[in-house]
């Protein structure tokens, strides 16, 4: 990796990466994972509803209902922190190489590599 100069100061120390679509990736990844997540309970990976409903038919009836539903929030919860380590990911990729914005720490300036 070349090492990124700010054209203000010329210090390459302190220089921070502006996140922006680190952010929403993370936000809309999240969305979309936890959707996926909760829809695809059932199947796939996300089998905690069967899991869940079984554990919960030791006491049957209210027992099946609360494992169906505890099952579903644990898919939507695992759905949510894959989709938002992906979208962190990709927003991060975005910003390193598309974007490419950086704040020097030392000025405060703003540039683009
Ligand atoms: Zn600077």
């Amino acid at each position: 990796m070349d090492e990124i100069v700010c054209p203000k100061c010329g210090s390459s120390e302190r220089l921070y990466l502006i996140s922006t679509i680190q952010k929403i990736g993370t936000a809309v990844g999240g969305g979309v994972g936890s959707i996926a997540g909760y829809l695809g309970r059932g199947s796939g990976i996300c089998t905690g509803a069967i899991i869940g409903a079984r554990i919960g038919s030791i006491v049957p009836g209210v027992g099946t209902v609360a494992g169906i539903a505890v099952g579903g929030l644990a898919g939507a919860f695992a759905g949510f922190f894959t989709g938002a380590a992906i979208g962190n990911y990709v927003g991060k990729y975005i910003d390193r190489n598309v974007i490419c914005k950086y704040k020097c720490g030392r000025c405060n300036a703003t540039f683009s590599r």
